[in-house]
């Protein structure tokens, strides 16, 4: 995977849940060329739109599907045709797939449907997935356990403490969103997870209460994270480099 080339290991930031597409042209280029991004896509178009990304910026790495949001304005359909980037690109993740039972619990039965076919294809082809969960922690869970999915990232946990322990089991990581600066539940997340599971995103573009998110922050939450730990910023840095890259270039 291309992302090796760039910079040095353990000056590396890197961004494993970014919605890359949304942001400007000369945003785009300016964090590509200063983080590591998986970039995630929310539906047929947008993965299109992120594999050409990805095309430019060997610093990208593209991940596609359907947000659980987008599930009921989706054509069945596509899956189909998503099968059919895979085929015919450098793909290693899907995302962002998953469930939401807190924000869109309407439409949680489609939710499964796209879910369940995720999980096929990423067992198929041996992909990672970078997964939303609200809601919904344990039923993601159990199903990335039933489809014996080896390569997962579950983006801005805010689940119960006990089932990390499950996820680390498995083997999976958990990305520490900025949010972690206001929202005391992922704060107890960063507390309780071991740094070798732990990743860093931004989820930009997005505002969470006030805080503009974007991977220019990321070096704010690797700072946050030394500090919550008593470990120095580039113990943090470069074990996070090390996860990501573990994660995303099987
Ligand atoms: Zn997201």
């Amino acid at each position: 995977v291309g992302f090796e080339l760039i910079g040095s290991p353990n000056m590396a930031l890197t961004d494993a849940h970014c919605h890359l597409y949304e942001f400007s042209e000369s945003d785009i280029a300016a964090y590509a060329k200063s983080f590591l991004i998986a970039a995630v896509s929310d539906d047929l178009e947008s993965s299109r739109k992120t594999l050409l990304i990805a095309k430019r910026f060997r610093s990208v790495i593209p991940c596609i599907g359907v947000h659980p949001w987008e599930v009921g304005e989706t054509p069945i359909s596509h899956l189909a045709e998503i099968a059919k980037l895979i085929d015919s690109h450098d793909v290693h993740c899907l995302g962002e797939i998953g469930l939401d039972k807190k924000f869109s619990s309407s439409t949680i039965s489609r939710q499964r449907l796209f879910f369940h076919e995720f999980l096929r294809l990423a067992k198929e082809y041996q992909l990672a997935v970078n997964v939303h969960a609200l809601g919904a922690w344990s039923e993601v869970l159990s199903l990335l356990r039933k489809y014996d999915i080896s390569r997962a990232v579950i983006h801005w946990y805010t689940g119960p403490l006990i089932l990390i322990d499950e996820i680390v089991e498995l083997g999976y990581y958990i990305s520490i969103n900025p949010s972690c600066m206001i929202q005391k539940r992922h704060r107890r997340v960063v507390e309780y997870l071991d740094l070798r599971f732990m990743l860093t995103e931004s989820d930009g573009p997005y505002n969470y209460r006030g805080l503009n998110l974007s991977p220019q922050m990321i070096g704010d939450v690797v700072k946050l994270i030394a500090e919550l730990k008593n470990l120095d910023r580039n113990t943090v840095e470069e074990a996070i480099y090390r996860n990501f890259k573990h994660l995303f270039s099987a």
